[in-house]
């Protein structure tokens, strides 16, 4: 196997072994003239078609490519950490198996990467996909991802993207979180930009997805918020609310003492019941951040995630 090339390009392949032909054809022209050594990662994510097979043909010819098959239907998520897991490149492409990326974009990303850049996201800027079912969602989810996550990219959704090496690893992936990596990369303090890319329409096969994974996204994107959130300092988020009900249990207090010492009978009041509840749920919410904080210290524990990350170091050095 390739003990250490400069570029990995990790592809997911899920019944398209009508596209890889054509797929690795475009990916040795351009990769082939770009002076790097590379390899061509494909990960065969349980098809149930003939890819798997093509794959296999296919490395006999090809020594850079690398074939790796999944036992069953992982989901893309999974294909494309085994294929990070197994990659040497200090530079990692993923794109898609289905020719929907233009293989003559790399060049554009690797090059931001070599400017500096630890992520380069591709942006469909002219998208070839249904537009009801397929565009409308993802040009909501991408602004609503955006908003919450304060990573504003145009479309998380497109696969083609390239990492520098560091970025991708100790990153635990699973459910549709590979469309986060921006947001986990920016959370460890990764430098990200986008690029426009070309987009085209599938050619062979059907699309994987319906429009059953926007909801899946949505619920991805509420785990990122609360690991974005949550995961740093919990007595931030619960704490806040608990302090919030406190004081609104205090001011309620306030006003009731105030018109019982204006000779009102308070005992009747729905208020008064009010006061209480706010008070209990204050305490309980600032309880809940407390017992947080003790749970995510456990957990960083136990995951040996830094509490910082180093991009670079400087010594001075004395002149003798
Ligand atoms: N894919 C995969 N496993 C799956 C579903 C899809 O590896 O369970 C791959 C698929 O072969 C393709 C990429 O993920 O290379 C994106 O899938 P698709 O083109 O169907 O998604 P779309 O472009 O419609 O969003
Ligand atoms: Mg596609």
């Amino acid at each position: 196997m390739n003990s250490n090339v400069a570029l990995s390009v990790v592809v997911p392949i899920y019944n398209e072994e009508e596209s890889l032909p054509f797929l690795v054809n475009q990916l040795l022209e351009v990769l082939q003239p770009m002076e790097e050594t590379f390899e061509l990662v494909l990960v065969n994510d349980g098809s149930s078609d003939n890819s798997a097979e093509v794959i296999r043909k296919l490395s006999f010819d090809i020594p850079e490519l690398v074939g790796v098959l999944l036992r069953k239907n992982y989901g893309q998520t999974a294909a494309m950490a085994a294929g990070f897991d197994i990659s040497s490149g200090e530079i990692v492409v993923t794109l898609d198996g289905d020719l929907q990326n233009d293989p003559a974009d790399i060049p554009l990303l690797v090059n931001k990467i070599r400017d500096g850049f630890d992520l380069v996201s591709g942006w469909r800027y002219r998208r070839q996909d249904a537009a009801i079912s397929r565009k409308l969602p993802s040009k909501i989810a991408n602004r609503l991802i955006g908003k919450v996550t304060g990573v504003r990219l145009n479309d998380y959704g497109c696969s083609l993207k390239a990492y520098r090496k560091e970025v991708l690893t100790d990153m635990r992936l699973y459910g549709e979180l590979h469309r986060f990596l921006p947001v986990l990369a920016n959370i460890e303090g990764a430098r990200i930009t986008e690029v426009k890319v070309n987009h085209r329409a599938r050619q062979f096969g059907s699309s994987k997805y319906g429009i059953d994974r926007t909801f899946r996204v949505l619920m991805d994107l509420l785990t990122v918020w609360f690991m974005n959130r949550f995961l740093t300092r919990p007595m931030y988020v619960f704490g806040f609310g608990g302090i919030l009900a406190i004081i609104g249990s205090f001011i309620t207090s306030l006003y009731l003492l105030i018109i019982k010492l204006l000779g009102e009978d308070i005992g009747n009041r729905p208020l008064l019941i009010f006061a209480l509840l706010l008070a209990v749920t204050g305490v309980q919410l600032f309880g809940f951040g407390l017992l947080g904080e003790l749970q995510i210290r456990t957990y960083h524990e136990s995951q040996n995630r830094p509490i910082y990350r180093i991009r670079d170091t400087f010594r001075g050095r004395l002149e003798t």
